[in-house]
Parts: C-alpha cells; sequence; structure tokens
C-alpha cells in the first residue's frame, strides 16, 4: 500500500508545484505582454542621470487603447520637482492611465510626456523605469521571504536597510510578530497578507528603490479612520521630496497636494489647490461636502464615482 502511496503522495506534490508554475509563468507573460506594447526607439539613451527629483510634464497628451474610443484628450499639465499632483475623479475617467503613461506602459499618440525635459519615448524604457516607483493598488508578492520581497526594490540591500525601509512602511512590528520574522514566506504559497500590508511592503519596498519620481495609486478598499491616517502619514512619508502622481479615491489624501486635477471622460474638468477648489463651489466642492457630512468614507468614495 505504502508503495503505492508514495508515487501518487508525489505525484501530488508534482502535479500542485506544475500548477503553481504554470500560474507564476501566465503572470510573467502578463506583464511581458503589458512590456511589448512600446519599444525602444533605434539608439535610444538612457534618461540623463537625474540629481534631484524632476519636473514632470504631460504636454497635450492625447491616447487611446483602441482606436476607435479615444481616453485622454489634449491632457497637460505638470509636476512640479518634488511636488505632489492628485488625481481624483470617477471609475473609469482616465486615471491609471496616466500613471501608465507616465511608466510607459504604453506610447502616447498626441503630445508627450517629458521627465526633466527628456520626452520619455525618446530614451530608453529601462531608464525610465529606473526613475519611477510605483505603489499600485493591488500588489503582487513573489513566492518568496519578506526580505526578498522587499529588496527586490534595490538588490543586494542589507538588512538594516530592509528593516529601516520595513519600520518606515510600518510593517516592520507585523512581520517580527510573524514566527519566521523576515524569512517568513508571503504570497500564494506562503502567508497571505491583507491588501493594506501587501501595499505597505510596496512602500517598503519603493523607499528602497529610492526613486526621484513616484506613482502612488491608492487602494479603493474602504479603511477605518485609523488606518486612513496611517496611510496618509505613510504617504506622505514615501513622497517626501520625491515627484509625486497620486492617483486618489479619497479626498483626505489629496487636500496638501499642489495641484489637484478632477477628472472626467479623458478631461480635466476642474484644476487646483484644495482651497480653490472648494472656493469654485463645482464638483470637488461637492465630493468634498459629501465627505465632510459625515459620510462614511467608502460611501463618499462611492459618491465620487456617482457624481457627473
Ligand atoms: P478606476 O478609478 O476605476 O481605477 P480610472 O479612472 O483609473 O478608473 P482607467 O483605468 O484609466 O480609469 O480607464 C479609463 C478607460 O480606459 C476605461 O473606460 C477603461 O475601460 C479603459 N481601459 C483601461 N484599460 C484598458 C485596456 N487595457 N484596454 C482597453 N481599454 C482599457
Amino acid at each position: 500500500m505504502l508503495q503505492l502511496y508514495m508515487p501518487l503522495n508525489f505525484l501530488g506534490v508534482l502535479y500542485r508545484e506544475i500548477k503553481q508554475s504554470l500560474i507564476d509563468l501566465q503572470k510573467m507573460f502578463t506583464l511581458m505582454e503589458r512590456e511589448r506594447e512600446v519599444d525602444d526607439a533605434g539608439g535610444a539613451r538612457p534618461l540623463r542621470q537625474l540629481q534631484a527629483p524632476p519636473t514632470v510634464r504631460f504636454e497635450s497628451v492625447g491616447f487611446a487603447y483602441d482606436p476607435a474610443r479615444p481616453i485622454l484628450r489634449q491632457l497637460s499639465f505638470e509636476i512640479p520637482a518634488g511636488k505632489t499632483v492628485a488625481v481624483v475623479g470617477p471609475s473609469g475617467s482616465g486615471k491609471s492611465t496616466l500613471a501608465r503613461l507616465l511608466y510607459r506602459f504604453y506610447d502616447v499618440q498626441q503630445g508627450r510626456i517629458t521627465i526633466a525635459g527628456q520626452d520619455i519615448r525618446a530614451v530608453t524604457q529601462a531608464s525610465v523605469r529606473q526613475a519611477i516607483g510605483i505603489v499600485p493598488q493591488d500588489t503582487v508578492l513573489f513566492n518568496d521571504t519578506v526580505a526578498y520581497n522587499i529588496a527586490y526594490g534595490r538588490p543586494g540591500a542589507t538588512q538594516a536597510e530592509i528593516e529601516s525601509a520595513a519600520r518606515a512602511a510600518r510593517i516592520h512590528d507585523f512581520i517580527a510578530g510573524t514566527p519566521a520574522g523576515y524569512e517568513t514566506m508571503v504570497g500564494e504559497r506562503g502567508l497571505k497578507l491583507s491588501g493594506g500590508e501587501k501595499q505597505r511592503v510596496a512602500i517598503a519596498r519603493t523607499l528602497l528603490k529610492d526613486p526621484p519620481v513616484l506613482i502612488f495609486d491608492e487602494a479603493t478598499s474602504a479603511l477605518d479612520s485609523a488606518n486612513e491616517r496611517a496611510i496618509q502619514a505613510e504617504l506622505q512619508g514615501v513622497a517626501r521630496n520625491k515627484t509625486t502622481l497620486l492617483i486618489a479615491h479619497r479626498l483626505s489624501t489629496v487636500v496638501d497636494a499642489h495641484e489637484i486635477l478632477v477628472m472626467e471622460a479623458g478631461r480635466i474638468v476642474e484644476r487646483g489647490t484644495h482651497a480653490q477648489l472648494l472656493a469654485q463651489q463645482g464638483r470637488y466642492a461637492r465630493m468634498w461636502e459629501l465627505q465632510q457630512s459625515g459620510a462614511e468614507e467608502s460611501a463618499a468614495a462611492q459618491e465620487m464615482d456617482a457624481v457627473h
């Protein structure tokens, strides 16, 4: 019986391993597919070394995933060096598309995007990505240790550097509380982390990478007010002295932004500081009122999607 059981057991393990490898491969192909959208121009050089946070500009940008359906039209804005520009607006208005274009998952079809005055289509894609850190809405973790997942931001980082980034991202105590600490396996085959914990790992990774430009895609999930304040503090920490594009789903995180862009159907329909937008008494002011009137954040976020 044992003789039969062993090979069957082995086959079971093998089956699970193969299935997992296929999932990993699938993930890799999905990523590669996204990366195949753009090619470097012949003779493209790397982005000139950035000594300080650069100015990022979108100049009359037009873009469509499908030529029959334009998504962004004539969109212009500037993120001054070291400042944060926040983008708010209903679901599907094109907020994440801005982030994908800046990271050069796709090339713009009209206008241009520049980093420190350099058109990102004219330089190598790798150097653009080297200069940008992304904290995505939904972080994909590797099936490896927590330490590996954080150090991915800067291969060769020391344990002390990894821990310091984890502390700044407020995930150290959580990690230290797990039986294997930084050696704990995470991902599909290891410890499952909540959305907020995963985002903190992504923040630690980004802090370690220390890029001059940052894209922060705020998670849409509803948070209680304590968590809300924690995320805000983390965001401020990570965005300090970085040129930051913040895709926001909660108005409380955009109050201090240098400029807030209110998007609708691929266009900027209102723009200004928090105070200026409140004074305009338009869409932004209505969204803000809804939030202030005591509605739960999640409800306000839903309203944000509903206001047109
Ligand atoms: P949300 O707040 O829900 O994340 P968003 O404002 O970030 O929304 P985008 O993700 O930028 O919106 O999407 C803008 C539009 O582009 C949507 O209508 C969406 O359906 C479309 N879109 C997004 N990604 C693709 C894609 N890969 N192919 C085709 N259309 C897409």
